[in-house]
């Protein structure tokens, strides 16, 4: 059986791991190399990604995750962990993964309302998705590797590429598995 990994440092990581347990998967807190080393697919959960960015650096994960990354390993970043995969980061040097082609505005949705849900029409599943947004980063820009997946008021807030996905929202804070399991499906068995 695969193990799917969720990153522990910071953030609602137990939100995910109840998520992929409920779903009938081995998941697992993940907060050494050697356990990046192993995992067959990872979560970032979602969190402040200044910290969750310090901490992966200064565990030593970071490089580990991103040769994993190179090598075709499936990785889900939601909220601030999409802004940890994200290339590029508006006004920011922080430090991050970069693997994926997006541009991102930290806390872009949260400047006048910090959170909020929506219905969010998502392009492999027939019902809309919840999404719930906790000081969301908007997706500014996309790279031609990227695809979009879902989209609230006309910018992306679901994407892919490769192995990578990621959301400016919380599906692990709801009950729906959907968009998990379709993660899961990008998980090499
Ligand atoms: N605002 C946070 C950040 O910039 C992300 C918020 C979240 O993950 N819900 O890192």
């Amino acid at each position: 059986m695969n193990t799917i990994g969720v990153l522990g440092l910071q953030g609602d990581f137990a939100k995910h791991h109840a998520m992929l347990s409920r779903l009938g998967v081995k998941a697992e807190l993940v907060v050494t190399p050697e356990q990046i080393g192993r995992i067959d697919g990872l979560v970032i959960p979602g969190g402040e990604s200044t910290t969750i960015g310090k901490l992966m650096a200064g565990y030593g994960l970071l490089e580990p995750l991103k040769a994993r990354i190179a090598g075709g390993m499936a990785v889900f970043g939601t909220c601030a962990g999409m802004i940890l995969l994200a290339r590029r980061i508006q006004g920011s040097v922080q430090i991050r993964i970069g693997a994926m082609d997006i541009e991102v505005n930290r806390n872009a949705y949260g400047r006048q309302i910090s959170s909020f849900e929506a219905d969010i029409p998502v392009s492999f599943i027939r019902e809309p998705a919840r999404g719930v947004f906790i000081r969301a980063p908007i997706i500014t820009d996309t790279g031609r590797e990227v695809s979009v997946l879902g989209e609230f008021e006309g910018r992306p807030v679901l994407v892919r590429q490769g192995k990578l996905l990621a959301s400016s929202f919380h599906p692990e804070l709801t009950e729906d598995g959907r968009i998990h399991e379709y993660f899961l499906a990008m998980v090499d068995r």
